[in-house]
C-alpha cells in the first residue's frame, strides 16, 4: 500500500505543498514544531533515509538545502535545523524547522495549531522564495 507521503505527492491526500522537482517533494509538516516546519521527501518509496540509492539520497539534499535557503528567507530564523526521524511514516523524509533556540527542535514539546489560512501564508512564503 502507498505510504501517507506518496498519497500527498500523487494528490490524493491534500497537503501544504512548497515545492517540487523531478524526484522530490516539500510540504508543511502538518504538526509543526515552529512555523515554517517543512518535510523534505524523495518521490522513490524507501522507508530509511539511509538506504536510499546515491542518487536519490544526494538529489534530497541538495533539494533540502535549496528549500532550507528559501525558508530562512521566509521565516525569520537564526538557523534551520534538520532532523531525520522516521519513527511514524515508514516513507524517508527529512525534517527543516525553524531555530532560534536549541529546544526549538525537541519533538517531545506540544506540536503548534495553526489555521489552514495560516499554514497556506506560509507555504506561499516560503515557495515565493524559491
Ligand atoms: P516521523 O516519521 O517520526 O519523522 O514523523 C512524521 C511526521 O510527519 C510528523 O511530524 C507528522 O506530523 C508528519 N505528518 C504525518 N502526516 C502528515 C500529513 N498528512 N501532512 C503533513 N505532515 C504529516
Amino acid at each position: 500500500m502507498a505510504t501517507i507521503f506518496s498519497r500527498i505527492i500523487n494528490g490524493e491526500i491534500p497537503c501544504y505543498k512548497v515545492a517540487e522537482d523531478e524526484k522530490n517533494f516539500a510540504f508543511l509538516d502538518i504538526n509543526p514544531l515552529a512555523e515554517g516546519h517543512v518535510l523534505v521527501v524523495p518521490k522513490t518509496e524507501t522507508d530509511y533515509l539511509f538506504d536510499l540509492s546515491d542518487e536519490d539520497y544526494t538529489s534530497l539534499q541538495l533539494f533540502a538545502r535549496k528549500v532550507a535557503k528559501a525558508l530562512r528567507e521566509a521565516v525569520p530564523c537564526k538557523r534551520v535545523g534538520v532532523a531525520v526521524l522516521g519513527m511514524e511514516v515508514p516513507h524517508a523524509h527529512i525534517h527543516l524547522v525553524p531555530l532560534n533556540s536549541e529546544s526549538d527542535l525537541d519533538f517531545r514539546k506540544p506540536k503548534l495549531q495553526l489555521t489552514p489560512d495560516r499554514m497556506k501564508q506560509i507555504a506561499n512564503l516560503i515557495a515565493e522564495k524559491l
